[in-house]
């Protein structure tokens, strides 16, 4: 089987360490490759080329850095199927599922090609006598980024083409479950015509990330996983003098309001919970009914259409499933322990996809669609992200009630609800305590000119993932204030300069 090493210098080089894990095809069970799990001495090296190329990439004007991401931008257009068909054989998603995260990714390349607009910083004339100052927004240098399994090609374009376009290099960590796609955005950056050493990626675990946060070369981190291993980045890297960005968990809430369409509910819950078998940090785990009327309504409605849902491979079935395996068979197992405890705990479990079959595919790591009614918030199936296709739905009495619930909540990614009323939905965006918020709109992810980010334990760092926190991320304000033709000629300034 094939073992996949890292991309340094624009080259594959193979791994070199003893060590190595298996990636799997989720619709088969099958392993598909191996890769290679860098030592701490590659990931160095890695590093080294990312630093041995920053002064002449951060000296190239930014209009040439942009051309190559129009560059990069067209490629990615034309493999787009190519890297969804990876992201689909090792993640699992459905292809369609697949090719749309291509193109969420490919609006940050189309955002960070705007790049010299970007950092034109800000001018004043004669803040003083004859005096004028302006910003200049400077890259760091070697930045990190190190990223999850669900997203192997939206999220590592969450970072790259920001990071690139400001004048930065970088070492980037893939997911050591599902590589290949990542991989290929590297090989097609530097088909694009970026410089070697600007981008390289290095496969690994906990051995190469430690290397990258504490490496003294490394000016900054981004991150994006679970919240433990968030934490962990966080406190590491800000102990190690670097700028981070960690992005975490999440437990999201919609919240399901008397007056608002049942059908239209229903549909946009249905994709938003088990879209990607759950597997998604915006994806709705939560249905708040106010009232049990609505609730009732609703899980019957939800059980007829889970009852029409097909589950399968995400490659070579017509027609296309709705869902596709879990990421792994340890996944899996956990997932369906959940499934157990919220049994266990008391909840109603009205649909089970425990032990679900898949003609043909017999080993793939398949769950069905997972419904449970009566769900509280003593429960650890309401408390803990699942990510899973499993949907839990809480009854509250009150519009009150929903909204305290969800800022109770540790996590605060995304939220959203369903009304028709605009008052209620105005309180909601006023007072909910979390980053990204949906009205109407279940799964209410940002475009890439906005910011991604959530807020309590679904974030670490002040600011999130592309738009203007990314520029602000990968650059350093410099203020610069100059007077000419003279400067003081005679008679030292001991006081304080003010305006005169
Ligand atoms: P994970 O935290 O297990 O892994 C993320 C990355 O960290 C991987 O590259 C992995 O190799 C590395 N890593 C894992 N354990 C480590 C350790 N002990 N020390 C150092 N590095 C380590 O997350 P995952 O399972 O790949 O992804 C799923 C999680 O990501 C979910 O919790 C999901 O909510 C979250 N996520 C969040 C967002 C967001 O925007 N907030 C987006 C996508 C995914």
């Amino acid at each position: 089987m094939q073992t996949l090493g890292n991309l340094i210098n624009n080259e594959a080089v193979a791994g070199r360490s003893e060590r190595h894990a298996t990636v799997y095809n989720p619709a088969t069970g099958e392993p598909r490759l191996y890769v290679s799990l860098s030592s701490a001495d590659e990931t160095r090296e890695a590093i080294a080329a990312a630093q041995a190329a920053f002064d002449g990439w951060s000296k190239t004007p930014p209009l040439v850095r942009a051309r190559v991401m129009f560059r990069f931008k067209e490629l990615l257009e034309r493999r787009r199927d190519d890297v969804a068909r990876l992201i689909t054989s090792e993640h699992g998603k459905v292809f369609s599922d697949a090719q749309g995260e291509v193109t969420r990714g490919l609006e940050v390349v189309e955002f960070a090609c705007g790049i010299p607009h970007l950092l034109k910083g800000e001018f004043s004339s004669n803040v003083g006598r004859d005096i004028d100052s302006n910003s200049l927004m400077q890259p760091l240098g070697v930045c990190v980024g190190i990223t999850p399994f669900n997203f192997p090609a939206m999220v590592p374009l969450w970072m790259l083409p920001v990071a690139i376009a400001c004048g930065n290099t970088f070492v980037l960590k893939p997911s050591e479950k599902d590589p290949s796609a990542t991989m290929l955005l590297g090989e097609l950056l530097a088909e694009a015509g970026l410089p070697a050493g600007v981008l390289n990626i290095v496969n690994g675990d906990k051995e190469a990330v430690d290397v990258l946060l504490t490496d003294e070369r490394v000016q900054s981190v981004s991150f994006v996983g679970s919240t433990p291993i968030a934490e962990y980045i966080y406190a590491t890297a800000s102990a190690h003098g670097k700028r981070c960005q960690a992005l975490g968990g999440a437990k999201n809430h919609m919240v399901v309001m008397p007056d608002a369409d049942p059908q239209q509910v229903v549909s946009s819950l249905i994709g938003a919970a088990y879209g990607s078998a759950g597997e998604r940090c915006m994806a709705i785990s939560v249905a708040v009914c106010v009232g049990d009327e609505v609730a009732d309504k609703l899980v019957g409605m939800l059980q007829g259409e889970i009852g029409q849902m097909r589950t399968g491979p995400g490659l070579g079935v017509e027609p296309e499933p709705h869902m596709g395996p879990l990421v792994t068979r340890e996944h899996q197992q956990k997932v369906s322990g959940y499934i157990d405890l919220g049994v266990e705990e008391g909840a109603t479990l009205v649909c089970d996809g425990r032990g679900i079959k898949v003609a043909g595919y017999e080993n793939g790591f398949y769950l069905g669609p997972t419904l449970f009614d009566r769900v509280t918030p003593d429960m650890r199936i309401y408390q803990e992200e699942i990510f899973g296709p499993v949907l839990a739905v809480v009854r509250v009495k009150s519009f009150d009630e929903a909204l305290q619930l969800i800022n109770d909540h540790e996590y605060g990614n995304g939220t959203s609800i369903f009304t028709r009323d605009g008052d209620t939905a105005r309180q909601f965006e006023e007072n909910v305590r979390v980053g990204m918020v949906g009205v109407n709109v279940p799964i209410p992810v940002p475009m890439a000119f906005h910011c991604f980010g959530g807020w309590k334990r679904s974030v670490f760092g002040p600011l999130n993932m592309h738009g203007p926190d990314g520029v602000r991320f990968f650059t350093r304000m410099k203020t610069v204030t100059r007077r000419w033709p003279t400067g003081i000629r005679a008679g030292a300034e001991f006081a304080m300069p003010t305006m005169k």
